[in-house]
């Protein structure tokens, strides 16, 4: 029901192919993360092949939406629980439940109902943990022909090897998902972070990837929540071979708009903190529905934060964006011309420049 095959490697970035439920996917692949009965429904403008489901909808309002592949069209589907805005909403589901959902709706692979950890408050990790891998032991053992992601986090090297050998404790996982990373990449107070991992929320990020890949080398490894057009890349040359982002519409609801090779922009920018648009032929060349066959200052206009109801124009924009900048990363696989395209993308990211100084570190510590 589900193989992975890695084809190619080259130096960190490989190259693979997920078989699963008779269908073949190219990794390193790139899940849009999608919430049901959230507008605009992307897939109203534009085919996806993977998508991420966020089931905290349907499992918070009990609906039955029958098989998900007949309710929403993607080759492939991936469906999360949830479990962090469950978490936050304080609702109580148990991993029975959430393992009936994945029995009726059928995705292609089921993730187990974790709990991440909060950078900002990490005194409870090792009972999010718990709850975690208990929650891992009930769902393997009564899985029932879904396929299951486990996933494991830890704030240490050592925490991540015991999490990893946890879950080897109850299965051989051919595909594994590492959590609790998103805030490192994000500018949020690290302080409580960094007392325990003793390390630098990104230089940690790196080691976290590189201590799980040791520990599953010959599995499909995903990590949650970080695929911006920016951090992609970054996650594709650490060798991950899965990413997903809900980003796209998180980003649009604050005003931003994606744009290839840098962070987020605005079209009004009304305070300091915020990066006014300057990269306008980045804008002029982007083909998404929104832009397509439109001025600059018509595209301007309809990205416009400043300006009422442009939610949905930026969401779209920023969607077809991501996916068209991770149609690139795979073109320049298929053309050998990887590490020069990341290279090219990443030269102005602060946190690229940093990775070869901490892979050095770390092997000469
Ligand atoms: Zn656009």
């Amino acid at each position: 029901m589900m193989h992975f095959e890695i084809k190619e490697e080259y130096d960190c970035v490989r190259f693979g192919i997920l078989k699963i439920n008779g269908k073949s996917i190219r990794t390193p692949c790139f899940w849009i993360g999608i919430e049901p009965f959230s507008k605009p429904n992307i897939l109203d403008y534009m085919h996806l092949k993977t998508i991420l489901v966020n089931g905290y909808k349907i499992l918070d309002k009990h609906v039955n939406i029958g098989k998900i592949h007949d309710y929403f069209k993607a080759d492939a589907i991936m469906m999360d629980s949830g479990g962090f805005q469950l978490m936050k909403k304080n609702i109580d589901v148990s991993a029975d439940k959430v393992l009936k959902i994945y029995r009726e709706t059928k995705p292609d692979i089921g993730v187990v109902l974790d709990y991440p950890f909060n950078p900002q408050n990490p005194s409870d990790r090792f009972e999010r943990w718990k709850k975690t891998i208990e929650n891992t032991k009930i769902m393997f053992a009564n899985s029932d022909g879904v396929v299951l992601m486990p996933v494991v986090h830890g704030y240490t090297t050592e925490e991540l090897k015991n999490a990893c050998r946890e879950v080897k404790e109850i299965t051989d996982p051919k595909i594994v998902g590492i959590g609790s990373l998103v805030p490192l990449v994000k500018t949020v107070n690290m302080k409580k972070f960094m007392e325990i991992s003793k390390t630098e929320p990104f230089k940690f990020l790196i080691r976290a990837i590189s201590t799980v890949r040791n520990e599953f080398p010959e599995s499909f490894l995903h990590v949650f929540g970080v695929g911006s057009s920016t951090t992609m890349h970054l996650m594709f040359s650490l060798g991950v071979d899965s990413i997903d982002s809900m980003s796209w519409r998180l980003k649009a609801s604050y005003g931003a708009i994606q744009l290839p090779a840098i962070g987020d922009r605005f079209i009004t920018a009304k305070n300091g903190k915020r990066k006014e648009l300057k990269e306008f032929s980045l804008l002029k060349n982007c083909t998404c529905p929104v832009c397509k066959n439109k001025s600059i200052e018509e595209r301007k206009r309809l990205l416009d934060n400043a300006i009422a109801n442009t939610f949905y124009n930026r969401a779209i924009h920023n969607a077809f964006v991501y996916v068209k900048e991770y149609e690139e990363f795979m073109k320049s696989l298929e053309n050998g011309n990887v590490k020069d395209f990341l290279e090219m993308r990443m030269k102005e990211n602060k946190y690229y420049r940093k990775i070869e100084n901490y892979k050095q570190s770390d092997k000469n510590p």
